[in-house]
C-alpha cells in the first residue's frame, strides 16, 4: 500500500511523467489520509439536496478519525452559511471547517493592500465577510477610493451596478481580483452563469485589456488558503470536477479522488489530460471509506478486478470481463491513459462503455 501510495505521489508531482492508471491502495483511503479536502456541490450535495451516501460515508469516515474541510470555490456565501447548510443535511460541520474562494481572495487582496485598505467588494456577503477578516473595508463604490476591486459570485440577484463599479475602478487602474473565474454554476433548473461569466463582463467593459489576479480552485492561492486553514499533513482533494479540483490537487501536488456524482462521466474521465487524471476514482463518497483494488498491466492491456481493458489497433477501447463496473472503469482509464500517454493520440470508449452498467 505504502508503495502504491508513494507511486502515485510521485505520478503527481509537478514535472513527473504523466499518470497513466488510477492508484491502488490496501487500506481505506480514509486511514491513508488524515484530511478531506471535499469539494461541495456535485460531491456532498446537488441542488441542495444530499447526493446519494453522501451523509453516511462522511459520519463513517470522520468516526474513523478522518478530518474533513469542505473547499468551494463559491464565494458568495459565508463560511457560517455553507456550515449551517452542511449540518442541516445531515453532515454536521463548523465555520472553520468551510475554505472558499472569497476567503483566499481576501487573503490574495491583503497581500497587496495597505492595512485597513479599503477593497471594492463586487459580489455577495461572503466576500464582504472575508474582506473583513483580512482587516480590510469593504466598500461599494468606485468613488469609494479602493485600494483593490475584489469579484466574487453575488448570485442571481447581483445588481447590475455593481458589475458597474467594479467596471469603473479597474479602468481607473484600481488592482483588479477575482475569487474565481468558473463560468457556469449549476443550479437545480440547469446552467447558470457564474462569476467567470461576470468576470467576462467587467472584462468587456474594459475592452479587453486587463486580467483580474484569480484565487480560486485550480490555481495556487485557494490551494494555500486550505492547506493554511485545515493544517492538513497528509490532504486527500475529493472532488467531481477534472479541471478545478482535480487539477488544483495535480497543482498542488496532493492526490485526489474523483468522485462521479457531479459533472464528470466515465468517457469525460478516459479523455481526460494528464493533469486532470485523478489519483483513485469512485462512483461517490463510500469510495473514502473502501481500499482501492490495484490496476496490473498484463500483456498489452490491463487487468482490475474481474476486468481487462485494452486499446485496439484503431484505437478502440475493448473491455472484457465482469464484477464491479469501477473495476472495468479504473482498467478502462489505464488502457485509455497509456495510449494517449505514449502518442495513440484520443481512443474510442463508447462501445468499451457500453459494456459497462455505469
Ligand atoms: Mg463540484
Amino acid at each position: 500500500m505504502a508503495d502504491a501510495t508513494r507511486a502515485a505521489r510521485a505520478a503527481d508531482a509537478p514535472g513527473a511523467a504523466p499518470r497513466t492508471a488510477p492508484s491502488g491502495s490496501g487500506r481505506a483511503l480514509s486511514e491513508v489520509y488524515d484530511t478531506a479536502l471535499l469539494d461541495l456541490d456535485g460531491v456532498v450535495y446537488a441542488g441542495g439536496e444530499a447526493i446519494a451516501h453522501a451523509v453516511d460515508s462522511l459520519r463513517a469516515a470522520r468516526d474513523g478519525g478522518m478530518r474533513l474541510a469542505y473547499v468551494t470555490n463559491n464565494a458568495a456565501r459565508t463560511p457560517e452559511t455553507v456550515a449551517e447548510h452542511l449540518t442541516r443535511l445531515g453532515v454536521p460541520a463548523d465555520p472553520s471547517e468551510v475554505v472558499t474562494s472569497a476567503q483566499a481572495v481576501a487573503r490574495l487582496i491583503a497581500g497587496q493592500v495597505p492595512a485597513g485598505a479599503r477593497g471594492l467588494g463586487a459580489g455577495g456577503e461572503g466576500l464582504r465577510v472575508a474582506l473583513r477578516e483580512r482587516g480590510l473595508s469593504p466598500v461599494d463604490s468606485a468613488d469609494d477610493d479602493p485600494a483593490a476591486g475584489g469579484q466574487g459570485y453575488g448570485g442571481p440577484e447581483l445588481p447590475w451596478g455593481v458589475l458597474a463599479e467594479a467596471s469603473i475602478a479597474v479602468n481607473r487602474g484600481v488592482p483588479w481580483f477575482a475569487s474565481n473565474t468558473d463560468l457556469t454554476i449549476p443550479s437545480g433548473r440547469g446552467i447558470a452563469p457564474g462569476n467567470g461569466a461576470a468576470v467576462e463582463v467587467v472584462r468587456i467593459a474594459t475592452g479587453h485589456t486587463k486580467d483580474p489576479r484569480v484565487a480560486g480552485k485550480p490555481l495556487p492561492p485557494m490551494h494555500r488558503e486550505t492547506i493554511l486553514r485545515t493544517g492538513a499533513v497528509r490532504p486527500l482533494v475529493v472532488g467531481d470536477r477534472l479541471d478545478t479540483d482535480i487539477e488544483g490537487a495535480h497543482a498542488g501536488g496532493v492526490d485526489s479522488l474523483l468522485v462521479l456524482t457531479g459533472v464528470t462521466d466515465a468517457a469525460r474521465l478516459l479523455a481526460a489530460a494528464p493533469e486532470h487524471r485523478p489519483t483513485f476514482v469512485a462512483a461517490d463518497l463510500r469510495g473514502l471509506l473502501a481500499p482501492q483494488p490495484e490496476v496490473v498491466a498484463d500483456g498489452d492491456g490491463f487487468r482490475c478486478g474481474g476486468w481487462r481493458a485494452a486499446a485496439g489497433d484503431g484505437g478502440a477501447l475493448m473491455l472484457d470481463g465482469g464484477g464491479d463496473a469501477l473495476d472495468g472503469l479504473r482498467a478502462l482509464c489505464a488502457a485509455a491513459w497509456t495510449a494517449a500517454g505514449t502518442g495513440g493520440g484520443r481512443v474510442s470508449a463508447e462501445r468499451a462503455l457500453g459494456v459497462l452498467d455505469l
